[in-house]
């Protein structure tokens, strides 16, 4: 038998620069041209963004690239499938794409994430620039490199790792932003201040109305500070298989709430009932002082995110759906819960009563 070893120890360097800032379309052409990019340049956007975005941006990709296309999809998750996927790669084909074409996502989490493995698989990977336009994209899903499409049998399940080559960020996306997708990014951004960071959890305690106003400089301390300490623990955990997980707060119950409610429930509502069951099981096994528990949830109240469930999604179909997450390992439940504010552990053997007695305290009753 003959070996032969096939040696791929080569690192390759995937690092790239996440700008934040506000009004500063105009600097996009200065900071891609340092990409050195070579090809023509596709936007995928959807038909929302477009209209709003999109046909700005272009004007200023004009400037580094003679040939700049856009395509346009409707907007929603259900764009999500791989059906999308085979769509646009052969529209891109039709389009002449070259594997020196880059693919730019203008638009919220969908997109990027569409777009995002587009551009991992099309033609064996063609460079990807990340422009997030909802919150939700902004600080988390445009940071990490996950990408992917949704199966019927459930969210993100087919994907890859791939990392943009720079992720620009206009916090005045936000100013066309309806409040309920401004909202739906507010859960992820006080999950930070919980997880990790006391004096962010302070920060926003003293700026909900500038928030809530979307006041230019506030929002972008607020973007760049969660990019960054989204930042530093992807660096440590690309793959997710250790301290990434603590970004899972308040997501073991969303994810359930979520299917329970079959996608009703926005994810940051979702998440925003999920941090307050964490917290509440933490009280209940005095991991957490009731009065950091009670800040938890005043501050998440305060934003305008629930802090309640309805009546009406059971606590027998919420636990039974916890089953189905796709971040259990080894049949073993793990549960993200607060020590303190800015701190969390992760825990196993969180028993079937304890999750039902926080899920019924959250059926109309408060902490
Ligand atoms: P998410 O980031 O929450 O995954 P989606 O990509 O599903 O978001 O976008 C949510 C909705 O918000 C979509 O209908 C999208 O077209 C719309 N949208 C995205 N960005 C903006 C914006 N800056 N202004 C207005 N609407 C936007
Ligand atoms: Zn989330």
């Amino acid at each position: 038998m003959t070996r032969i070893e096939v040696s791929l120890k080569k690192l390759e360097d995937r690092s790239y620069s996440i700008f934040v800032g506000h009004r500063c379309l105009a600097e996009l052409e200065r900071i891609l041209s340092e990409l050195e990019l070579k090809g023509s340049v596709f936007i995928v956007t959807d038909d929302n963004t477009n209209e709003l975005w999109a046909r700005k941006i272009k004007k200023h990709l004009e400037h580094i690239s003679e040939c700049v296309k856009t395509i346009s999809i409707p907007p929603g998750e259900e764009q999500k499938s791989l059906r999308t996927i085979e769509k646009l790669a052969r529209k891109l084909i039709n389009m002449e794409a070259d594997r020196t074409s880059t693919l730019v996502a203008v638009g919220g989490g969908v997109i990027g994430d569409i777009t995002g493995f587009l551009a991992s698989i099309f033609l064996r990977g063609v460079a990807f620039i990340n422009i997030p336009t909802t919150l939700l994209a902004q600080v988390d899903s445009s940071v990490g490199g996950k990408t992917g499409v949704d199966l019927v049998e459930g969210k993100n399940l087919v994907g890859t790792f791939y990392q943009p080559r720079l992720v620009f960020t206009d916090v005045d996306f936000l100013s066309t932003l309806p409040r309920e997708e401004f909202l739906n990014g507010m859960a992820e951004v006080i999950k930070y201040g919980i997880i990790m960071d006391y004096d962010f959890f302070e920060f926003l305690e003293a700026n909900v109305e500038k928030i809530l106003g979307r006041d230019p400089d506030v929002l972008v301390k607020t973007v760049s500070h969660c990019c960054k300490l989204k930042r530093n623990v992807v660096e440590d955990d690309e793959k997710e298989s250790g301290l990434r997980r603590i970004l899972n707060f308040g997501h073991t119950i969303a994810h359930s709430v979520e299917s329970a409610s079959n996608y009703r429930v926005k994810h940051g509502w979702a998440v925003a009932v999920g941090m307050v069951a964490a917290t509440l099981i933490a009280v209940g096994r005095e991991i957490i002082e009731p009065d950091d528990a009670r800040r938890i949830e005043t501050l998440i109240g305060r934003f305008g995110l629930p802090v309640s469930l309805p009546e009406n999604l059971s606590s027998e179909l919420i636990i039974n759906g916890l089953s189905f997450d796709k971040k259990r390992r080894k049949g073993v439940l793990h549960w993200v819960l607060p020590r303190k504010i800015g701190s969390v552990e992760v825990v196993t053997g969180i028993t079937r009563g304890e999750i039902k007695n926080a899920i019924e305290k959250l059926q109309g009753k408060s902490l």
